[in-house]
């Protein structure tokens, strides 16, 4: 039997040697997920407060070069709704960025309910879809405030000016890291943290404000230096993706990853488990590692055929894969 299960051999090898785990109740170690849908780095685009200058300007330039961001909503102080649907429809996420943009240090607890809780009813209501993401108005989370947007969403934007990297030990998802663009930037500012982002591999998000045009948008970037970025990630081997859709992707890998296996006979059934709030339809790129050419994958009772790069795309938000010998 053993000879035709190199692969399941060689897990076994594995826990009888490094451990005491009881054959049949084993980790599965081996299979890895692509970061990043396969591209080199990823980043998302933010834009918060509902500035009339994302709907003038930022979305239709997204759309002309089919990118899609993230849009922090202050339900509150939102209208031209129409045009707000006609994003949702392109491809862009709205988030929410509570009712009244206050400081969250400044609230009673009811008041922390209506402007994390009450906003994403009003939000989800107003425009027919679930929201999945939270930004902090002032990047503020204290503890209490935060607990609310942990109940709420799926993942939550901070402030932090750093990057994700896929390989870092902890992660917090309702607060990721986000870096802030300003007036005074240059270009090549901008430049230095894609570089930086691609170089790393990490997750950049960008933490916008006003566009040049802007009404009253906080920090406005030139409009020839905002152009200037999306070409610039359009040059390179860089997932650009909203906010959700990264973060969805980051954490349906780790909790892929931190799965367990279980081995019935000649089959290893993979578990996981699913975070709350969980975006739907979320498609893991799986790769098989080497010497494991007799194993196929299967989901829902059918097997996972390899895409043109040799790649599985693996179903998260079914929960289990079957391992099973050709
Ligand atoms: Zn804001």
């Amino acid at each position: 039997m053993f000879n035709k299960f190199p692969f399941l051999v060689f897990v076994l090898g594995f826990v009888t040697i490094f451990s005491s785990s009881v054959y049949g109740d084993t980790n599965f170690p081996q299979l890895k997920v692509l970061p990043w849908n396969g591209h080199k780095a990823a980043t998302s685009l933010t834009f918060d407060d509902n500035d009339p200058i994302h709907l003038d300007f930022v979305i239709p330039e997204l759309n002309r070069r089919k990118l899609h961001a993230t849009f922090f909503i202050i339900a509150n102080k939102v209208d031209r709704k129409d045009e707000w649907r006609q994003a949702i429809k392109a491809g862009h996420e709205l988030g929410n960025h509570t009712l009244d943009h206050l400081h969250a240090t400044a609230l009673t607890p009811k008041e922390e309910n209506s402007q994390v809780v009450g906003a994403q009813n009003v939000l989800q209501k107003e425009f027919g879809v679930p929201f999945y993401s939270f930004a902090y108005p002032f990047s503020e989370a204290p503890p209490t405030f935060k607990s609310w947007v942990e109940k709420t969403s799926f993942i939550a934007r901070g402030g932090a000016p750093e990057m994700t990297s896929p390989d870092q030990k902890n992660f917090d998802w309702f607060n990721i890291p986000a870096k802030v663009t300003m007036t005074e930037y240059p270009f090549e500012t901008y430049k230095g943290w894609i570089d930086e982002d691609l170089m790393y591999g990490d997750w950049l998000v960008w933490m916008i404000h006003g566009v040049e045009g802007t009404p009253w948008g906080w920090q406005p970037v030139p409009k020839k230096i905002f152009l200037q970025v999306l070409d610039y990630l359009q040059s390179k081997d860089i997932w650009v993706g909203t906010f959700t859709e990264i973060g969805a992707y980051l954490r349906a890998q780790k909790a892929f990853e931190a799965g367990t296996s279980k081995l019935t006979g000649t089959e290893a059934l993979y578990t996981w488990v699913i975070p709350e709030h969980c975006p739907p339809n979320v498609t893991l790129k799986v790769i098989l590692p080497k010497g494991s050419s007799s194993i196929e994958l299967w989901q829902k009772g059918e097997k996972v055929l390899a895409d043109a790069q040799g790649n599985y795309p693996i179903l998260f938000n079914v929960g289990e894969l079957t391992l099973r010998q050709k």
